[in-house]
């Protein structure tokens, strides 16, 4: 990584993927795959949250998310781990995120926020989040539709699409921030509360995520 002020010439556009990451599964890894091919992206960084603001406090500490997301993307070179949310006290806000990263990358670098459909629907609940789109493009793709979950955009949100939207990958290359793209990739539906509730059950959470985060699993006994 690079000291900030000192951007990269080699890296031009990266990805990022914020998450709880309780735990890493395949939904989340193939999309970034997915993406990172689509946008031709340098590399993809996985970011977990210490303390989401939208979600209760996780029920597996940071260090074992984030230990699960090193053993889940290890084997693959475009996939980088940064833990600098789990720096931060406090809640971790995506635009303090964005403005660590932009310090570290520059103005130039392209960045792209991956998001599923159903973090995008609260998109506009984020902390100050019309300045997000200043500071990155937004990728998102569909999630298949889960049970009791409702997926329709406000208002403000179908502006904001509107006002930012493109499908043309070279905007998003061209320019450092300010595009919103939607993406088909392969529907996984797979989720971590799904992951969870099956663990809890005695249930086999195998070919839903990678064997050595399932090892990590059983190891330290999480989920029971
Ligand atoms: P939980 O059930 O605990 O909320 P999750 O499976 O939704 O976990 P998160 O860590 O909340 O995983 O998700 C991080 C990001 O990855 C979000 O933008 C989410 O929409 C996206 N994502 C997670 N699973 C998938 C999937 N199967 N397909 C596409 N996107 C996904
Ligand atoms: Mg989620």
């Amino acid at each position: 990584m690079n000291a900030a002020g000192n951007p990269s010439a080699k890296i031009s556009a990266i990805g990022i993927l914020g998450g709880t990451f309780n735990p890493i599964h395949f939904g989340h890894l193939r999309m970034a795959q997915e993406l990172a091919d689509a946008l031709n992206l340098d590399e993809v960084r996985f970011i977990p949250a210490a303390n989401p603001p939208h979600k209760d406090t996780p029920t597996t500490t940071a260090q074992h998310r984030a230990a699960m997301v090193q053993l889940g993307i290890a084997d693959n070179k475009t996939f980088v781990f940064d833990d600098r949310e789990l720096h931060r006290s406090g809640a971790s806000y995506t635009l303090d995120t964005l403005h660590s990263l932009r310090e570290e990358l520059g103005e130039k670098t392209s960045i792209t926020l991956f998001m599923g459909s159903d973090a995008f629907t609260k998109f506009d609940t984020w902390h100050r989040w019309q300045e997000i789109i200043q500071l990155c493009h937004i990728a998102l793709v569909q999630r298949p539709q889960q049970r009791g979950h409702d997926h329709k955009l406000s208002k403000a949100l179908e502006t904001f699409l509107h006002n930012h939207y493109t499908e043309n990958p070279d905007d998003l290359h061209n320019h450092a921030s300010g595009f919103a793209t939607m993406r088909h990739i392969t529907a996984l539906d797979i989720s971590s509360t799904a992951i969870r509730n099956a663990l809890q059950h005695g249930e086999s959470v195998r070919y839903l995520m990678p064997d050595n985060v399932m090892d990590y699993i059983q190891k330290y006994h999480l989920y029971r």
